[in-house]
Protein backbone atom coordinates (compact mmCIF):
# COMPACT_ATOMS: atom_id res chain seq x y z
CA UNK A 1 0.00 0.00 0.00
CA UNK A 2 2.67 2.31 -1.06
CA UNK A 3 0.78 3.96 -4.05
CA UNK A 4 -1.19 6.57 -1.63
CA UNK A 5 -0.25 9.50 -3.65
CA UNK A 6 0.02 7.67 -7.44
CA UNK A 7 -3.44 7.72 -8.75
CA UNK A 8 -4.57 10.74 -10.23
CA UNK A 9 -2.21 10.55 -13.10
CA UNK A 10 -4.54 8.92 -15.84
CA UNK A 11 -7.33 10.97 -15.70
CA UNK A 12 -5.85 14.67 -14.87
CA UNK A 13 -3.78 15.10 -18.24
CA UNK A 14 -6.36 14.24 -20.31
CA UNK A 15 -8.91 17.14 -18.87
CA UNK A 16 -6.24 19.68 -18.03
CA UNK A 17 -6.34 22.67 -20.36
CA UNK A 18 -2.94 24.96 -20.96
CA UNK A 19 -5.40 27.99 -19.44
CA UNK A 20 -6.06 26.53 -16.41
CA UNK A 21 -2.53 24.61 -15.91
CA UNK A 22 -0.98 27.85 -16.55
CA UNK A 23 -3.01 29.53 -13.68
CA UNK A 24 -3.17 26.60 -11.37
CA UNK A 25 0.60 26.50 -11.37
CA UNK A 26 0.95 30.04 -10.78
CA UNK A 27 -1.19 29.99 -7.63
CA UNK A 28 0.66 27.09 -6.79
CA UNK A 29 4.22 28.79 -6.52
CA UNK A 30 2.47 32.11 -4.86
CA UNK A 31 1.53 29.70 -1.94
CA UNK A 32 4.78 27.97 -1.63
CA UNK A 33 6.45 31.65 -1.56
CA UNK A 34 3.58 32.74 0.97
CA UNK A 35 4.94 29.76 3.04
CA UNK A 36 8.46 30.30 3.47
CA UNK A 37 7.70 34.02 4.66
CA UNK A 38 5.29 33.13 6.79
CA UNK A 39 8.02 30.45 8.69
CA UNK A 40 10.01 33.31 8.65
CA UNK A 41 7.70 35.94 10.06
CA UNK A 42 6.95 32.96 12.64
CA UNK A 43 9.95 33.15 14.14
CA UNK A 44 10.96 36.72 13.73
CA UNK A 45 7.59 37.32 15.82
CA UNK A 46 8.36 34.80 18.29
CA UNK A 47 5.34 32.74 17.85
CA UNK A 48 7.84 29.90 17.12
CA UNK A 49 11.22 29.82 18.88
CA UNK A 50 13.10 27.68 22.11
CA UNK A 51 10.18 28.02 23.92
CA UNK A 52 7.28 27.23 21.63
CA UNK A 53 9.12 25.05 19.69
CA UNK A 54 6.10 24.08 17.51
CA UNK A 55 3.33 25.51 15.67
CA UNK A 56 0.82 25.23 12.80
CA UNK A 57 0.61 27.61 10.17
CA UNK A 58 -2.50 27.95 8.13
CA UNK A 59 -2.44 29.87 4.56
CA UNK A 60 -5.86 32.25 4.55
CA UNK A 61 -4.97 33.24 1.45
CA UNK A 62 -4.92 29.71 -0.04
CA UNK A 63 -7.67 28.58 1.77
CA UNK A 64 -9.63 31.49 0.09
CA UNK A 65 -8.39 30.71 -3.10
CA UNK A 66 -9.21 26.83 -2.90
CA UNK A 67 -12.98 27.72 -1.67
CA UNK A 68 -13.35 30.10 -4.80
CA UNK A 69 -12.11 27.45 -6.95
CA UNK A 70 -14.43 24.82 -5.48
CA UNK A 71 -17.17 27.44 -6.25
CA UNK A 72 -16.08 27.96 -9.80
CA UNK A 73 -16.07 24.29 -10.85
CA UNK A 74 -18.88 23.67 -9.82
CA UNK A 75 -20.97 26.64 -11.40
CA UNK A 76 -19.24 25.94 -14.78
CA UNK A 77 -21.11 22.82 -15.35
CA UNK A 78 -24.23 23.45 -13.56
CA UNK A 79 -27.10 24.22 -15.66
CA UNK A 80 -28.20 27.84 -14.13
CA UNK A 81 -30.36 28.48 -10.85
CA UNK A 82 -29.10 25.13 -9.54
CA UNK A 83 -29.19 24.87 -6.04
CA UNK A 84 -25.35 23.80 -4.95
CA UNK A 85 -24.33 23.07 -1.50
CA UNK A 86 -20.76 23.08 -0.78
CA UNK A 87 -20.45 21.31 2.54
CA UNK A 88 -17.00 20.98 3.85
CA UNK A 89 -16.10 18.05 5.84
CA UNK A 90 -15.71 19.31 9.32
CA UNK A 91 -13.49 16.02 9.88
CA UNK A 92 -10.57 17.47 7.96
CA UNK A 93 -9.96 20.39 9.87
CA UNK A 94 -12.41 20.88 12.83
CA UNK A 95 -11.41 24.57 14.27
CA UNK A 96 -14.18 27.25 14.63
CA UNK A 97 -12.08 30.57 12.69
CA UNK A 98 -11.73 27.54 9.67
CA UNK A 99 -15.42 26.85 9.19
CA UNK A 100 -16.05 30.94 9.44
CA UNK A 101 -13.51 31.38 7.20
CA UNK A 102 -15.14 29.14 4.71
CA UNK A 103 -18.16 30.07 5.71
CA UNK A 104 -18.14 33.80 4.15
CA UNK A 105 -16.43 31.83 1.49
CA UNK A 106 -20.30 30.89 1.04
CA UNK A 107 -19.24 27.16 2.19
CA UNK A 108 -21.10 24.97 4.69
CA UNK A 109 -20.40 22.06 6.54
CA UNK A 110 -20.67 18.14 6.65
CA UNK A 111 -20.49 16.96 9.76
CA UNK A 112 -20.50 13.28 11.96
CA UNK A 113 -20.89 13.53 15.64
CA UNK A 114 -22.39 16.06 18.15
CA UNK A 115 -18.90 17.75 19.16
CA UNK A 116 -18.89 18.96 15.37
CA UNK A 117 -22.52 19.83 14.71
CA UNK A 118 -21.07 22.02 18.14
CA UNK A 119 -18.11 23.48 15.80
CA UNK A 120 -20.38 24.11 12.83
CA UNK A 121 -23.04 26.33 14.91
CA UNK A 122 -20.22 28.06 17.01
CA UNK A 123 -18.79 29.19 13.98
CA UNK A 124 -22.43 30.52 12.88
CA UNK A 125 -23.38 28.03 10.13
CA UNK A 126 -27.26 27.63 9.58
CA UNK A 127 -28.99 24.72 9.86
CA UNK A 128 -30.08 25.38 6.44
CA UNK A 129 -25.80 25.03 5.31
CA UNK A 130 -25.46 21.79 7.15
CA UNK A 131 -25.40 18.24 6.59
CA UNK A 132 -25.27 15.38 9.00
CA UNK A 133 -23.68 12.43 8.44
CA UNK A 134 -22.56 9.72 10.73
CA UNK A 135 -22.59 5.72 10.45
CA UNK A 136 -23.57 5.85 14.57
CA UNK A 137 -26.09 8.90 15.23
CA UNK A 138 -27.91 8.26 18.57
CA UNK A 139 -31.91 9.00 18.83
CA UNK A 140 -30.50 12.32 20.91
CA UNK A 141 -28.80 13.26 17.99
CA UNK A 142 -31.23 12.68 15.32
CA UNK A 143 -33.90 14.41 17.37
CA UNK A 144 -31.62 17.59 17.61
CA UNK A 145 -30.76 17.59 13.75
CA UNK A 146 -34.32 16.62 13.14
CA UNK A 147 -35.45 19.99 15.32
CA UNK A 148 -32.44 22.60 13.77
CA UNK A 149 -33.41 21.45 10.13
CA UNK A 150 -30.52 20.00 9.19
CA UNK A 151 -29.93 17.82 6.72
CA UNK A 152 -29.77 14.34 7.73
CA UNK A 153 -28.35 10.97 5.42
CA UNK A 154 -29.65 7.87 6.85
CA UNK A 155 -27.12 5.27 7.05
CA UNK A 156 -28.76 1.87 7.34
CA UNK A 157 -32.28 0.83 7.72
CA UNK A 158 -32.21 0.94 11.35
CA UNK A 159 -31.32 4.76 10.74
CA UNK A 160 -34.23 5.31 8.47
CA UNK A 161 -36.81 3.57 11.15
CA UNK A 162 -35.81 5.92 13.52
CA UNK A 163 -35.92 8.70 11.75
CA UNK A 164 -39.52 7.54 10.50
CA UNK A 165 -40.67 7.53 13.96
CA UNK A 166 -39.16 10.73 14.59
CA UNK A 167 -40.66 12.47 11.69
CA UNK A 168 -44.18 11.00 12.89
CA UNK A 169 -44.11 12.85 16.51
CA UNK A 170 -42.51 16.25 15.02
CA UNK A 171 -42.20 18.49 12.01
CA UNK A 172 -39.00 18.79 10.18
CA UNK A 173 -37.98 20.88 7.68
CA UNK A 174 -34.36 18.68 7.51
CA UNK A 175 -34.14 17.31 3.97
CA UNK A 176 -33.52 13.27 4.48
CA UNK A 177 -31.35 10.99 2.52
CA UNK A 178 -30.35 7.61 2.72
CA UNK A 179 -26.22 7.00 1.93
CA UNK A 180 -25.68 4.08 -0.37
CA UNK A 181 -22.20 2.64 -1.05
CA UNK A 182 -22.09 1.89 -4.85
CA UNK A 183 -19.12 -0.58 -4.62
CA UNK A 184 -17.56 0.28 -7.04
CA UNK A 185 -14.46 -0.61 -5.27
CA UNK A 186 -11.79 0.99 -3.33
CA UNK A 187 -8.41 2.74 -3.57
CA UNK A 188 -4.60 2.48 -3.03
CA UNK A 189 -5.37 2.83 0.90
CA UNK A 190 -7.54 0.41 2.44
CA UNK A 191 -8.51 2.12 5.39
CA UNK A 192 -9.63 5.00 3.86
CA UNK A 193 -12.35 3.20 0.82
CA UNK A 194 -15.50 3.94 1.28
CA UNK A 195 -17.26 2.20 -1.56
CA UNK A 196 -15.64 -1.35 -0.83
CA UNK A 197 -17.88 -4.20 -1.22
CA UNK A 198 -17.73 -4.73 2.56
CA UNK A 199 -17.57 -0.86 3.32
CA UNK A 200 -19.27 -0.14 6.86
CA UNK A 201 -20.88 2.92 5.48
CA UNK A 202 -24.06 3.15 4.12
CA UNK A 203 -26.20 0.89 2.13
CA UNK A 204 -24.50 -2.18 -0.05
CA UNK A 205 -26.06 -1.49 -3.05
CA UNK A 206 -25.42 -4.59 -4.63
CA UNK A 207 -26.17 -6.89 -2.29
CA UNK A 208 -28.91 -9.55 -3.06
CA UNK A 209 -32.30 -7.12 -2.36
CA UNK A 210 -30.68 -4.03 -1.09
CA UNK A 211 -31.61 -2.22 -4.77
CA UNK A 212 -35.72 -2.95 -4.24
CA UNK A 213 -35.11 -2.13 -0.29
CA UNK A 214 -33.83 1.42 -1.03
CA UNK A 215 -36.76 2.12 -3.86
CA UNK A 216 -39.27 0.68 -1.57
CA UNK A 217 -38.10 2.84 1.07
CA UNK A 218 -38.37 6.08 -1.13
CA UNK A 219 -41.76 4.89 -2.51
CA UNK A 220 -43.19 4.62 1.47
CA UNK A 221 -41.32 7.58 2.95
CA UNK A 222 -42.49 11.00 0.62
CA UNK A 223 -40.58 13.13 2.64
CA UNK A 224 -37.18 11.25 1.48
CA UNK A 225 -35.31 13.69 -1.37
CA UNK A 226 -31.99 13.19 -1.28
CA UNK A 227 -30.22 10.20 -2.28
CA UNK A 228 -26.06 10.20 -0.90
CA UNK A 229 -22.88 8.10 -1.33
CA UNK A 230 -18.90 9.26 -0.57
CA UNK A 231 -16.54 7.44 -2.79
CA UNK A 232 -13.57 8.58 -1.33
CA UNK A 233 -11.30 8.74 -0.32
CA UNK A 234 -7.08 9.66 -0.85
CA UNK A 235 -6.09 7.04 -3.36
CA UNK A 236 -9.44 6.91 -5.18
CA UNK A 237 -8.88 7.77 -8.62
CA UNK A 238 -11.11 10.51 -10.62
CA UNK A 239 -12.74 7.77 -12.64
CA UNK A 240 -13.84 5.33 -10.10
CA UNK A 241 -15.18 8.18 -8.31
CA UNK A 242 -17.01 9.57 -11.08
CA UNK A 243 -18.44 6.04 -11.55
CA UNK A 244 -19.63 6.00 -7.87
CA UNK A 245 -21.62 9.04 -8.47
CA UNK A 246 -22.92 7.86 -11.73
CA UNK A 247 -24.20 4.78 -9.78
CA UNK A 248 -26.12 7.09 -7.55
CA UNK A 249 -27.18 9.00 -10.44
CA UNK A 250 -28.92 5.95 -11.83
CA UNK A 251 -30.36 5.39 -8.59
CA UNK A 252 -32.10 8.32 -8.45
CA UNK A 253 -33.26 8.53 -11.63
CA UNK A 254 -34.51 4.78 -11.13
CA UNK A 255 -36.42 5.63 -8.10
CA UNK A 256 -38.00 8.78 -9.28
CA UNK A 257 -39.49 6.98 -12.32
CA UNK A 258 -40.73 4.01 -10.31
CA UNK A 259 -42.43 6.69 -8.38
CA UNK A 260 -43.89 8.34 -11.05
CA UNK A 261 -42.65 11.68 -9.67
CA UNK A 262 -38.94 14.06 -9.22
CA UNK A 263 -39.53 12.71 -5.52
CA UNK A 264 -35.17 12.87 -5.04
CA UNK A 265 -34.43 16.43 -5.71
CA UNK A 266 -30.94 16.54 -4.45
CA UNK A 267 -28.00 14.43 -4.94
CA UNK A 268 -25.19 14.72 -2.34
CA UNK A 269 -21.76 13.40 -4.39
CA UNK A 270 -19.48 13.47 -0.84
CA UNK A 271 -16.11 14.71 -1.14
CA UNK A 272 -12.77 12.33 -0.93
CA UNK A 273 -10.88 14.67 -3.99
CA UNK A 274 -7.34 12.94 -3.39
CA UNK A 275 -4.61 15.89 -2.97
CA UNK A 276 -1.31 15.57 -4.13
CA UNK A 277 1.28 15.49 -1.15
CA UNK A 278 4.51 14.78 -3.32
CA UNK A 279 4.71 18.81 -4.77
CA UNK A 280 2.89 22.08 -4.35
CA UNK A 281 0.90 21.29 -7.70
CA UNK A 282 -2.55 20.87 -7.28
CA UNK A 283 -3.79 18.03 -8.79
CA UNK A 284 -6.39 17.17 -9.48
CA UNK A 285 -8.21 20.11 -9.46
CA UNK A 286 -12.26 20.87 -8.66
CA UNK A 287 -12.39 21.86 -12.31
CA UNK A 288 -10.96 18.59 -13.08
CA UNK A 289 -13.52 16.55 -11.36
CA UNK A 290 -16.54 18.24 -12.20
CA UNK A 291 -15.93 17.73 -16.06
CA UNK A 292 -14.73 14.33 -15.19
CA UNK A 293 -18.49 14.41 -13.69
CA UNK A 294 -19.69 16.32 -16.81
CA UNK A 295 -18.67 13.78 -19.05
CA UNK A 296 -19.47 10.61 -16.98
CA UNK A 297 -22.85 11.88 -15.65
CA UNK A 298 -24.10 15.10 -17.75
CA UNK A 299 -28.12 14.33 -16.49
CA UNK A 300 -26.23 15.02 -13.18
CA UNK A 301 -26.08 18.81 -14.33
CA UNK A 302 -29.06 19.15 -16.38
CA UNK A 303 -31.11 21.65 -13.91
CA UNK A 304 -33.45 18.51 -12.56
CA UNK A 305 -30.92 17.71 -9.43
CA UNK A 306 -29.66 19.95 -6.86
CA UNK A 307 -26.48 18.96 -5.65
CA UNK A 308 -24.22 18.28 -2.41
CA UNK A 309 -20.52 18.02 -2.22
CA UNK A 310 -18.86 16.99 0.91
CA UNK A 311 -15.00 18.30 0.28
CA UNK A 312 -12.56 17.96 2.90
CA UNK A 313 -9.23 17.42 2.70
CA UNK A 314 -9.11 18.80 -0.96
CA UNK A 315 -9.83 22.12 0.71
CA UNK A 316 -7.40 22.45 3.42
CA UNK A 317 -4.59 20.09 3.29
CA UNK A 318 -2.07 22.95 0.91
CA UNK A 319 -2.44 25.34 2.94
CA UNK A 320 -1.58 24.20 6.60
CA UNK A 321 1.97 23.51 7.69
CA UNK A 322 3.87 22.30 10.86
CA UNK A 323 6.55 23.71 11.93
CA UNK A 324 9.20 22.21 14.73
CA UNK A 325 11.85 23.23 15.88
CA UNK A 326 15.44 20.53 15.87
CA UNK A 327 16.20 20.31 19.45
CA UNK A 328 19.08 17.92 18.88
CA UNK A 329 21.03 16.66 15.92
CA UNK A 330 22.94 13.80 16.30
CA UNK A 331 23.84 10.51 14.26
CA UNK A 332 23.26 7.00 14.65
CA UNK A 333 24.52 4.59 12.50
CA UNK A 334 26.37 6.83 10.28
CA UNK A 335 22.55 8.48 9.77
CA UNK A 336 21.69 11.77 10.43
CA UNK A 337 18.87 12.27 12.77
CA UNK A 338 17.25 15.85 13.39
CA UNK A 339 15.15 15.18 16.43
CA UNK A 340 12.51 17.73 16.34
CA UNK A 341 9.17 18.72 17.88
CA UNK A 342 6.81 17.44 15.48
CA UNK A 343 5.68 14.10 15.31
CA UNK A 344 3.28 11.43 16.15
CA UNK A 345 1.27 14.15 17.97
CA UNK A 346 0.73 15.74 15.08
CA UNK A 347 1.10 13.79 12.48
CA UNK A 348 -0.10 10.08 13.51
CA UNK A 349 -1.38 8.77 10.12
CA UNK A 350 2.35 9.36 8.52
CA UNK A 351 3.66 8.03 11.77
CA UNK A 352 1.66 4.66 11.97
CA UNK A 353 1.16 5.03 8.04
CA UNK A 354 4.42 5.56 6.64
CA UNK A 355 4.13 4.15 3.04
CA UNK A 356 0.57 5.56 2.60
CA UNK A 357 0.90 8.76 4.21
CA UNK A 358 4.83 10.36 3.34
CA UNK A 359 5.19 13.86 3.68
CA UNK A 360 7.24 16.72 2.14
CA UNK A 361 9.38 18.34 4.57
CA UNK A 362 11.14 21.67 4.00
CA UNK A 363 14.46 22.68 5.88
CA UNK A 364 14.51 25.73 7.31
CA UNK A 365 17.62 27.84 9.06
CA UNK A 366 17.17 29.12 12.35
CA UNK A 367 16.00 32.36 11.26
CA UNK A 368 13.45 30.83 9.09
CA UNK A 369 15.17 31.43 6.19
CA UNK A 370 14.98 28.55 3.79
CA UNK A 371 17.78 26.26 4.05
CA UNK A 372 20.28 26.27 1.32
CA UNK A 373 23.40 24.08 1.42
CA UNK A 374 23.73 20.19 -0.41
CA UNK A 375 20.97 17.15 -0.19
CA UNK A 376 21.92 15.45 2.95
CA UNK A 377 20.56 11.48 3.75
CA UNK A 378 18.60 11.80 7.02
CA UNK A 379 15.86 10.87 9.16
CA UNK A 380 14.02 13.45 10.89
CA UNK A 381 12.17 12.52 14.01
CA UNK A 382 9.31 13.41 16.68
CA UNK A 383 9.74 13.79 20.56
CA UNK A 384 7.42 11.11 21.50
CA UNK A 385 9.57 8.12 23.16
CA UNK A 386 9.11 5.19 21.13
CA UNK A 387 11.80 4.37 17.94
CA UNK A 388 8.60 4.37 15.09
CA UNK A 389 8.67 7.85 15.81
CA UNK A 390 9.76 9.44 12.76
CA UNK A 391 8.12 11.87 10.11
CA UNK A 392 10.34 10.81 7.23
CA UNK A 393 13.82 8.48 7.17
CA UNK A 394 15.90 8.73 4.70
CA UNK A 395 15.23 12.09 3.18
CA UNK A 396 17.49 14.17 0.96
CA UNK A 397 17.79 17.56 2.39
CA UNK A 398 19.69 20.05 3.46
CA UNK A 399 21.53 18.88 6.84
CA UNK A 400 19.20 20.01 9.91
CA UNK A 401 21.19 21.17 12.40
CA UNK A 402 20.08 22.27 16.12
CA UNK A 403 18.12 25.21 16.36
CA UNK A 404 16.79 25.31 12.15
CA UNK A 405 13.51 24.35 11.70
CA UNK A 406 12.00 21.47 9.78
CA UNK A 407 8.76 22.25 8.75
CA UNK A 408 6.15 19.42 7.44
CA UNK A 409 3.91 20.30 4.15
CA UNK A 410 0.64 19.84 3.03
CA UNK A 411 -0.63 19.38 6.67
CA UNK A 412 -4.07 21.73 6.77
CA UNK A 413 -6.30 18.51 7.06
CA UNK A 414 -6.25 15.65 8.65
CA UNK A 415 -3.14 16.41 10.68
CA UNK A 416 -2.02 19.09 13.45
CA UNK A 417 -5.65 19.63 14.42
CA UNK A 418 -5.98 15.63 15.13
CA UNK A 419 -3.79 15.96 18.06
CA UNK A 420 -2.60 12.62 19.40
CA UNK A 421 -2.34 13.13 23.33
CA UNK A 422 1.03 10.52 23.07
CA UNK A 423 3.44 11.42 25.94
CA UNK A 424 0.77 14.03 27.04
CA UNK A 425 2.65 15.93 24.20
CA UNK A 426 0.94 19.64 24.26
CA UNK A 427 -1.57 20.44 21.37
CA UNK A 428 0.87 22.91 19.02
CA UNK A 429 -1.01 26.62 18.92
CA UNK A 430 -2.46 27.30 15.51
CA UNK A 431 -2.35 30.67 13.78
CA UNK A 432 -4.04 31.79 10.67
CA UNK A 433 -1.45 34.19 8.52
CA UNK A 434 -1.95 36.65 5.37
CA UNK A 435 -0.56 39.85 3.95
CA UNK A 436 -0.37 42.52 6.18
CA UNK A 437 -0.43 45.30 3.53
CA UNK A 438 2.76 46.79 4.56
CA UNK A 439 5.05 43.84 2.74
CA UNK A 440 4.74 41.55 6.27
CA UNK A 441 2.72 39.17 7.35
CA UNK A 442 -0.02 39.44 9.92
CA UNK A 443 -0.92 36.24 12.37
CA UNK A 444 -4.34 35.76 13.98
CA UNK A 445 -4.47 32.99 16.63
CA UNK A 446 -6.64 30.22 15.51
CA UNK A 447 -6.00 27.63 18.61
CA UNK A 448 -3.81 28.68 21.36
CA UNK A 449 -1.10 26.07 22.45
CA UNK A 450 -2.22 23.85 25.06
CA UNK A 451 -0.63 24.71 28.52
CA UNK A 452 0.90 21.48 31.10
CA UNK A 453 -2.34 22.84 33.26
CA UNK A 454 -4.18 22.10 31.07
CA UNK A 455 -2.96 18.76 30.36
CA UNK A 456 -3.22 17.93 33.96
CA UNK A 457 -6.97 18.90 33.91
CA UNK A 458 -7.52 16.83 31.16
CA UNK A 459 -6.17 13.71 32.30
CA UNK A 460 -7.98 13.25 35.72
CA UNK A 461 -5.89 16.09 37.63
CA UNK A 462 -9.28 16.92 39.57
CA UNK A 463 -9.84 13.57 40.74
CA UNK A 464 -6.42 12.52 41.99
CA UNK A 465 -7.38 10.87 44.66
CA UNK A 466 -10.32 9.19 43.12
CA UNK A 467 -9.18 5.22 43.06
CA UNK A 468 -6.89 5.70 46.38
CA UNK A 469 -10.12 6.74 48.35
CA UNK A 470 -12.66 4.39 46.04
CA UNK A 471 -14.57 2.42 48.92
CA UNK A 472 -17.55 0.08 48.10
CA UNK A 473 -20.69 1.02 50.07
CA UNK A 474 -20.50 -0.24 53.67
CA UNK A 475 -16.67 -1.62 52.70
CA UNK A 476 -13.82 -1.61 55.34
C1 LIG B 1 -14.65 12.12 5.42
C2 LIG B 1 -15.89 12.37 4.64
C3 LIG B 1 -15.90 13.36 3.66
C4 LIG B 1 -14.68 14.14 3.26
O1 LIG B 1 -13.70 13.35 2.68
P1 LIG B 1 -12.37 14.03 2.11
O2 LIG B 1 -11.58 12.89 1.61
O3 LIG B 1 -11.70 14.73 3.23
O4 LIG B 1 -12.79 14.97 1.03
C5 LIG B 1 -17.10 13.61 3.01
N1 LIG B 1 -18.22 12.91 3.30
C6 LIG B 1 -18.24 11.95 4.23
C7 LIG B 1 -19.51 11.23 4.50
C8 LIG B 1 -17.08 11.64 4.92
O5 LIG B 1 -17.10 10.65 5.84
Amino acid sequence: MDAGNDMTGDVVGNVNDDHDSDHESRSDAARAGRRDEAVRAAVEQGLLGPTTPVVGLLDVTGIQESAAALRTAFDAVTAPGTPVLHAFAVKATPLVPVLRLLREEGIGAEVASPGELALARAAGLSPGRTVLDSPAKTPAELREALALGIAVNADNPQELDRIAGLMRSAVSRSPIGIRVNPQVGGGSIEALSTATATSKFGVALRDEGAREWVVRAYAERPWLTRLHAHTGSQGIPLSLMAEGVAETYGLAEEINRRIGRPQIDTIDIGGGLPVNFRSDATTPTYADYARVLREAVPGLFDERYGLVTEFGRSLLAKHGTVVARVEYAKSAGGRPVAVTHAGVQVATRTVYAPGAWPLRIAAYDGKGRPKEGPDVVQDVAGPACFAGDLLATGRALPLLEQGDYAAALDTGAYYFAHHYAYNSLARPGIYGFAPDGAGGIAFATVREPQSVEEIVAESGGAHAAALTTLRAPGGR
